[in-house]
């Protein structure tokens, strides 16, 4: 079961295609992988997604018939869309735990707030860190809150747009078990990313995109083998 599907997204900043009549599956209990080469339009999709975009043209529907087309960028987030962005946002001046309560988001019950924030903390191994200061942790812990304040809000959709950009070889290992401890059954997980051997390690299948469209989808050694992609992208 497709858990987002956009299709025939058509996305133009004045007379320029950033995004050409592109169309993606991703099944619940996915990681797809979004990797191409700059200007190939993984940004633009992610902001069409979350509502930052309007499209020109085409869909975007959340589970079998949820059509977020034309929500704002506050009704996706609601409808379970989660993104994290680039640059790590957390609240430097609040804890790490009432930062997870911000995740969590207003009106969730007491008992299903706790447990939610037990298992962010689990996931993003931020445990003996729970009642530092979000400001004092060092960059890669910064990104790994962050991830768990998504996750804390239940998203069924999350958007990670490069989350080990500036990272340590071994920060970007952890990274890959915490992204793979975020799968659900009924979760899709997006990831944006630079880094192919992390993409490898932590999607279960990639889309190439290139000039708005679709190089290629599948497997990443696939994507490693194919002509196309080693010309536009590999091959540099
Ligand atoms: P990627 O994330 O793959 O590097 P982007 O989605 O950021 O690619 O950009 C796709 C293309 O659209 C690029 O050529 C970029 O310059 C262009 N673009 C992105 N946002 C805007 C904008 N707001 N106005 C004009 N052009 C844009």
């Amino acid at each position: 079961m497709s858990a987002l599907v956009v299709e025939s997204l058509s996305v133009v900043f004045g007379g320029f295609r950033a995004l050409d009549d592109l169309s993606l599956a991703i099944d619940a209990g996915e990681i797809r992988g979004v990797i191409g080469p700059n200007g190939a339009g993984k940004t633009t999709l992610l902001d069409v997604i979350s509502g930052i975009t309007r499209a020109r043209s085409g869909r975007v529907t959340l589970g079998e018939a949820i059509d977020l087309t034309r929500s704002s960028e506050a009704e996706i987030a609601r409808a379970g869309v989660r993104r994290k962005f680039q640059r790590p946002s957390v609240f430097p001046a609040l804890s790490v735990r009432e930062n997870l309560e911000i995740g969590c988001g207003a009106g969730c019950p007491p008992a299903e707030r706790s447990r939610r924030i037990v298992e962010a903390l689990t996931i993003a191994g931020l445990e003996s860190q729970a009642d530092r200061l979000a400001g004092l942790l060092a960059h890669g812990e910064k990104q790994w809150l962050e991830i768990a304040m998504v996750l804390a809000s239940d998203p069924r959709v999350i958007l990670l747009d490069e989350p080990v950009a500036g990272l340590s070889d071994e920060e970007t290992e952890r990274t890959v078990g915490l992204i793979r401890g975020l799968r659900r059954p009924d979760r899709a997980i997006v990831v944006v990313e630079h880094d192919m051997a992390f993409v490898e390690a932590v999607a279960d299948r990639v889309t190439v995109l290139h000039e708005g469209r679709t190089l290629y989808e599948g497997a990443m050694a696939g994507a490693r083998a194919a002509p196309r992609v080693i010309e536009v992208y590999l091959g540099r």
